[in-house]
């Protein structure tokens, strides 16, 4: 293989050419442009949202249309969940220098549609993400983004550790949406990354108490790890009856998150509130669920949505900054960019329980950015 270094025109890159077809390749290193900066990939994670593309997709990616906001059709690069080191500054940006640490903000809005006007970019009728609609994406050497994208690593907190701000942002937007108040009790359902994420968050707002409901005991160690106090098999326990004897007098949780897209942890949700509590979906659906619609009618219970993020990234950097958040031990694996499907995908479809996140080095750890 002959010698490649960062003057190089050509950059290594993740693919998606369509269900289980993710291939490794050269590709043209993006030119600097005005208003944008040429960032270094120093780690990307893998998200569920890439698994699903890889098993069943194109899903989120573009299919037979291009994009309606990139333009971009198959093949795209993969990878949302990363962040890196700026190597270049194009004209006009004034914010940014070379060798800034930097983490990115994914969602690509139009900045047209009534979402989008009234401040809700994130449920954009067009909306897009970097490393999934096109743009290039963070499952490649380099990624030459728009600087309005781009938020300061604190000195203190790894890239490795940035590359997780993504995932962590969905909990806080999420935690933000359900309207939870500092001593509130929640129930979290489903302990994937989201689920664990989530914990950490209402740890930090101050949950009085954390309930964890979540089939594998892989899984619900790395929930107690979080900081949930009460971990429950809904394979083994009535979910709803022992939440309801946690609260006691109040009669079930504040608030409950969905993070698993099953319909039995829903309605155990739902149920497992108490009156006038707040059932946050965070989970997407494959498959519509049904909903015990009388719960809400005589609990006057709520059901909310939450998607993605929108302004909550500058409370995501205050958090890891002061080390009020801390995600390292979340890291279930690193890897290389070589690696990616059989280390990465394939390791996270057959091994699921075991990890958490897999953290992918896209220049090979030649360049090890702390
Ligand atoms: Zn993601
Ligand atoms: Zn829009």
């Amino acid at each position: 293989m002959p010698h490649r270094d960062d003057q190089s025109a050509t950059m290594r890159s993740a693919m998606y050419y369509g269900a289980h077809d993710i291939r490794i390749e050269s590709v043209d290193k993006p030119q600097l442009e005005a208003g944008k900066c040429l960032v270094k990939v120093a780690w990307c994670g893998i998200c569920g949202t890439d698994l699903h593309e890889y098993e069943a997709g194109p899903i989120l990616c573009p299919g037979k249309q291009p994009h309606p906001l990139t333009g971009s059709s198959l093949p795209v690069c993969l990878g949302h969940e990363f962040s890196g080191v700026i190597e270049e500054v194009g004209l006009g940006v004034e914010k940014w220098q070379k060798g800034d640490r930097v983490l990115i903000e994914s969602v690509i809005s139009c900045g047209e549609c009534y979402a989008c006007k009234i401040g809700c970019g994130n449920a954009c009728s067009k909306l897009g993400f970097v490393g999934i609609s096109g743009l290039g994406g963070g499952l490649s050497e380099y990624f030459l983004s728009p600087q309005e994208y781009l938020h300061r690593v604190p000195d203190n907190v790894s890239l490795r550790e940035a590359a997780m701000s993504e995932p962590l942002a969905v909990a806080v937007h999420a935690v933000r949406r359900s309207g939870f108040k500092k001593g509130q009790t929640a129930l979290v359902l489903g302990a994937g990354p989201i689920g664990c994420f989530l914990t950490k968050v209402l740890v930090a707002q101050g949950a009085s108490m954390i309930i964890c409901s979540e089939p594998s005991s892989t899984r619900r160690a790395k929930a107690q790890l979080a900081g949930a106090q009460h971990l429950l098999s809904p394979l083994e326990t009535d979910v709803v009856a022992r939440v309801k004897e946690l609260t006691g007098a109040d009669g079930g949780v504040d608030v409950a998150f969905e993070a698993a897209g099953n319909e039995r942890a829903l309605e155990t949700g739902i149920k497992a509130l108490k009156t006038r509590g707040t059932l946050l979906n965070v989970a997407v659906w494959s498959k519509d669920p049904k909903i015990p619609a009388n719960e809400l009618v005589f609990g006057e219970k709520a059901i909310l949505g939450s998607s993605c993020y929108r302004d909550d990234h500058p409370t995501v950097v205050e958090a890891l900054g002061s080390g009020l958040i801390q995600l390292n031990d979340f890291v279930t694996a690193e890897i290389t960019l070589d690696d990616l499907v059989e280390k990465g995908f394939k390791e996270l479809i057959h091994n699921n329980e075991q990890h958490v996140k897999i953290l992918v080095s896209p220049s090979n750890k030649a360049w090890t950015p702390f």
